[in-house]
This record gives structure tokens, C-alpha cells and sequence, in this order.
């Protein structure tokens, strides 16, 4: 069976008191998850944290961006050998707020899974559509076009490593979830991208996440879907207990 995630972005909250509370009680109250927990908290607490989800079994840690370039002179930049000798196993790539506030784009996305997956860390690769793109029903090529630009250069071998979640930009922070119907059509229709890429072996295997205000309501819903293997979870990862029902909710 392929592995089963829930990752938490944190995005830019909390500070690093609050943080390490949160993992505290996170910890406490996850006892034994039914797949990985994945961690993204802002980069200044990454080690910090990393040293208290490590001694845990399932917990990882996860940056939440990553910048293209190896090394050099990109003031206020964090390289992957950086987050890698931190602790980071896995790294968030192509969130679409970066894609919206920062400009990110698909090219640019692939250089950040390429260092990612050099520095052996799994990119956690966001695609997602825009409502009008939703609403002119294109949403399956619209994501089709974020794959193939940013992840179907990558060798079998480096595909396997990759986590891909998919965010529909009009459910993100926006209290309004795809329902589990629509997350199972845009999920099978990725399974079938991949397949069509990499083979169904490949495509069996790799975990697609749901994300877009997922929360301890709906989650159980969610996960319950055929090619939804867990969810990319935002303001409700920034709550113990919500981020608690939402990991027992994995399959
Ligand atoms: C996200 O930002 O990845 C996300 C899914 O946010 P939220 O859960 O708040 O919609």
C-alpha cells in the first residue's frame, strides 16, 4: 500500500515558543499514525523542532520553500544543503502562494525539486487550479501543465521520491473545501498523468495529498477517497487537536 501523509504548513505563524508547544502537544496527542506526519514550520525553528520530532517514529520534518540556486550571493535565500543539514527530509515546492506572491513559476519550480531531491530531501509538490480555471471545467490540463513543466523531467528513480499534493487555489485558507468527489476526480486523473509517465507501478505508488481547508471535520471524508492518500493541511495544522483528528483520519 502506498504510504499515507498528513504534512502541516505552518506558513509565517507562530513564534518559536509557540511552536515548540504546539509540537509538544501534537506529539503527546498522536500516538501511533497510520502513516507519516510531516512538520513545516518556519525556517528559524526547523532545527529546533526537527530534534523533537526525531526521537518520534512517523514524524519528519519539511521546509516550506526552498531556493533554486545551490549556493551564492542571494541575500535572505536558504539553500537545500542548507534544510538538509538541518534536519529536512522533505521540502514544500510550488505552494501557490509562492506561485501568486513571489512569482514562482513552473521552470522555476523544477530547479527547486532537482536541488531538493539532490540534497536527498522528497519535494512535497503543490498544483492546484484557480476558480475561473475550475469553472471553465479546464482544471485537469491546467494541472496536467504543472506536472509535466515542473516533474516529468525527473528519472523514474527521483519521481518515486516525490509527495504530490493537490490544492485547488479557490479551497485554500478559504473555508470552502472541494467536495470529496471533486479531490477523487482530480486525484485519479493525476494517477492517471503519472501512469501514462512513469507506468502504473510508479503511479500506484505515489502518495497524492488533498489540500484546502481540510479540517477535523471533513478529513475523514477526504482520506476516505480511492487515489486520496492524506491531506497538505494549513490553518487547521496550527491547532493540536484539530491536526490530531485530521492525522486519524488517514486510512
Ligand atoms: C495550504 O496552505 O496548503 C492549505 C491547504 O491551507 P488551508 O488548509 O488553510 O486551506
Amino acid at each position: 500500500m502506498r504510504q499515507q501523509i498528513v504534512a502541516g504548513n505552518w506558513k509565517m505563524n507562530k513564534t518559536l515558543e509557540e511552536g515548540i508547544d504546539l509540537t509538544k502537544a501534537i506529539l503527546e496527542k498522536v500516538e501511533k499514525p497510520n502513516g507519516l506526519v510531516v512538520i513545516a514550520p518556519p525556517y528559524p525553528y526547523l532545527r529546533e523542532l526537527g530534534k523533537m520530532l526525531k526521537v518520534r517514529k512517523h514524524f519528519h520534518l519539511a521546509a516550506q520553500n526552498c531556493h533554486e540556486e545551490e549556493k551564492g550571493a542571494y541575500t535572505g535565500e536558504v539553500s537545500a544543503d542548507m534544510l538538509a543539514s538541518v534536519g529536512c527530509e522533505f521540502v514544500i515546492i510550488g505552494h501557490s502562494e509562492r506561485r501568486q506572491y513571489f512569482k514562482e513559476k513552473n521552470d522555476v519550480l523544477a530547479a527547486k525539486v532537482n536541488v531538493s531531491l539532490a540534497r536527498g530531501m522528497r519535494p512535497i509538490f503543490c498544483c492546484g487550479e484557480p476558480l475561473h480555471i475550475r469553472e471553465a471545467d479546464t482544471h485537469v490540463g491546467y494541472v496536467a501543465k504543472q506536472l509535466k513543466a515542473s516533474l516529468f523531467h525527473l528519472k523514474e528513480e527521483d519521481f518515486r521520491k516525490v509527495v504530490i499534493a493537490y490544492e485547488p487555489i479557490w479551497a485554500i485558507g478559504t473555508g470552502r473545501t472541494a467536495t470529496s468527489l471533486q479531490a477523487q476526480e482530480m486525484h485519479q486523473a493525476i494517477r492517471v498523468l503519472v501512469s501514462k509517465k512513469y507506468g502504473k507501478i510508479v503511479a500506484d505508488e505515489t502518495p497524492i495529498l488533498y489540500g484546502g481547508s481540510c479540517n477535523a471535520q471533513n478529513a475523514a471524508e477526504l482520506f476516505a477517497q480511492p487515489d486520496v492518500d492524506g491531506g497538505l493541511i494549513g490553518g487547521a495544522s496550527l491547532k493540536a487537536d484539530d491536526f490530531a483528528t485530521i492525522v486519524a483520519a488517514l486510512k
